[in-house]
C-alpha cells in the first residue's frame, strides 16, 4: 500500500507534489487537541465477594482508552460518559493527523529524490 502511494506520487510534478503537501498541512487539526489512543468497551468486576459479576456477569460496559504502542505496553484510562463524545472526536482527529503527517512524509522524500525539497 505504502509502494503504491510512492508509485502514485512519482507521477506528480513538483506542482501538484507541493499543492498536495499544502492541501494535507490544511487540513491538521489543532495539535492541542491532540489525543493517541484506541477506544474499546470492556466489562469489569467489582471484587465484592457475591456479586454476580464473580459469576461472569461483568459491571458495564465501560469506555476506556487504550494507549501505548503494542498490546504488551499499552494500559486503559477509563473515559467516563461526560468526555466520550470529546475523546472520540479526538482520538479520530489524531488518527487523521497521523495519516497526513505520513503523506506529507511521502510528498517530501519524492521531493527529496528530485533535488526539490523546500
Ligand atoms: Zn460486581
Amino acid at each position: 500500500m505504502v509502494y503504491k502511494k510512492a508509485d502514485d506520487l512519482s507521477n506528480l510534478t513538483v506542482r501538484q507534489l507541493r499543492a498536495r503537501r499544502r492541501r494535507l498541512v490544511k487540513g491538521l487539526p489543532d495539535f492541542e487537541a491532540v489525543l493517541r489512543g484506541s477506544l474499546v468497551d470492556q466489562g469489569r468486576r467489582c471484587g465484592k465477594a457475591g456479586c454476580r459479576c464473580a459469576r461472569g456477569e461483568l459491571h458495564g460496559p465501560y469506555l476506556y482508552l487504550a494507549v501505548g504502542r503494542g498490546p504488551a505496553v499499552s494500559r486503559l484510562v477509563y473515559v467516563p460518559s461526560s468526555l466520550e463524545e470529546r475523546v472520540r472526536s479526538r482520538v479520530e482527529l489524531t488518527a487523521a493527523a497521523e495519516k497526513a503527517l505520513e503523506e506529507i512524509s511521502a510528498v517530501n522524500l519524492e521531493l527529496l529524490r528530485r533535488r526539490e525539497l523546500g
